[in-house]
């Protein structure tokens, strides 16, 4: 067996521990080489803890540099700051990666294989935004100010075009809406341009497409794009879309990755109309752990794992509630680790 890798494990909240519960029960038949430092945040880290990010939490990343996290609860309006917000400021998390595979065929679209890159710390979601107070009015007018930077681009723009060699991919499209947002969303597309030219001309095809534009291609004839790789804000929104073409964010996994650190979550959140039944779907977070795998070089049981959860699925039919199916999270996992 390999190494030993030191990693953080973050349970969440909500159905949380329920599927971090289930991940472990699958990388544990797997023998995976975790050796996991428990730790806390969001609103188990404010119960438990008095803070929704604990510096211990920050200390045990910042020394494995890896960590699988549950979802996290994040009050809406006022409140705690997102705890995932500030795990991706912590350790410069500037990509997001996120696969979106067809598992269960028979779905309105079958055989996609796509991957969504989305810059993760810049653009509009940098927080600067104010209101402007005009005759008694507080929120006479709002503002929002979006910050891309050339060295923030080309850092993204050179990890989506560096996976996309490491996966195979065949073409690279850069979503943009340099028409219009010509400076901010410009930088984006130029970068990418001039860095393919420079570094990447021939190892894959390139080109683009306007963020709008490609909201319809990917409805209509999503098989046509093979990376999509492009900035903050659009990015949150495309690859929910994509997710949608695939069964939903509870197939959806997604990598944040960084120079500091690399965290894997799955793409849902806290599910609080679900938590404690039983019957939350886990395979989010085991193909987030698939993708942890890859990450510490361990593709054979990475795939192995995918193997499982496509033959728990589809030969074993064993699906959760939101699958369609009547299986609960533990019945789910064991049908799962049996495959292993
Ligand atoms: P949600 O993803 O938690 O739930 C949306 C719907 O999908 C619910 O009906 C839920 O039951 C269902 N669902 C989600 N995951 C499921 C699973 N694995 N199996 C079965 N059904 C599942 O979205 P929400 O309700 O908008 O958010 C709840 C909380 O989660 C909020 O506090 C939000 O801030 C947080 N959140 C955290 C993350 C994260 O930590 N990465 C991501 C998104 C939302």
């Amino acid at each position: 067996m390999s190494q030993v890798i030191p990693a953080t494990l973050i349970a969440g909240d909500g159905i949380g521990p329920e599927i971090v519960d289930a991940t472990l029960a699958a990388l544990d038949a797997l023998k995976a080489p975790f050796e996991w430092e428990r730790q806390v945040a969001g609103l188990a880290g404010v119960q438990q803890a008095g803070d929704p990010l604990p510096q211990a939490t920050l200390d045990s990343i910042r020394r494995t540099r890896l960590a699988l996290k549950g979802p996290l609860e994040t009050p809406s309006g006022g409140g705690y700051r997102s705890s995932n917000v500030r795990l991706r400021e912590a350790f410069g998390l500037y990509a997001n990666l996120r696969p979106a595979r067809t598992i269960i065929p028979g779905g309105r679209f079958d055989n996609i294989d796509l991957v969504v890159v989305r810059e993760n710390l810049e653009g509009l979601y940098i927080g600067h935004e104010h209101y402007v107070p005009i005759d008694g009015d507080p929120h006479a007018v709002a503002m929002a100010t979006g910050i891309n930077t050339r060295q923030g681009c080309r850092r993204l723009l050179e990890f989506a075009f560096d996976t996309a060699i490491a996966m195979g991919r065949k073409k690279v499209t850069i979503v943009h809406k340099a028409n219009i947002m010509k400076a901010l969303t410009g930088i984006f597309l130029e970068t990418g341009l001039e860095l393919y030219e420079r570094k990447y001309k021939g190892k894959f095809q390139l080109d683009s497409v306007i963020v709008d534009a490609c909201a319809m291609k990917l409805v209509l004839n999503p098989w046509q794009f093979d990376m999509l790789v492009t900035t903050n804000l659009f990015g949150d929104i495309l690859s929910d879309l994509v997710a949608g073409l695939v069964g939903g964010l509870g197939m959806a996994p997604g990598a944040n990755i960084g120079s500091e650190a690399a965290i894997f979550e799955a793409v849902h959140g806290s599910a609080p109309d679900i938590a404690g039944k039983g019957v939350a779907n886990p395979t989010a977070l085991m193909l987030a752990a698939a993708l942890m795998l890859d990450h510490c070089r361990l593709p054979d049981l990475a795939a192995r794992l995918r193997k499982a959860i496509d033959e728990t699925l589809n030969i074993d039919k064993v699906r959760t509630g939101d699958l369609g199916g009547s299986a609960g999270t533990e019945a789910f996992t064991q049908a799962l680790v049996s495959r292993i």
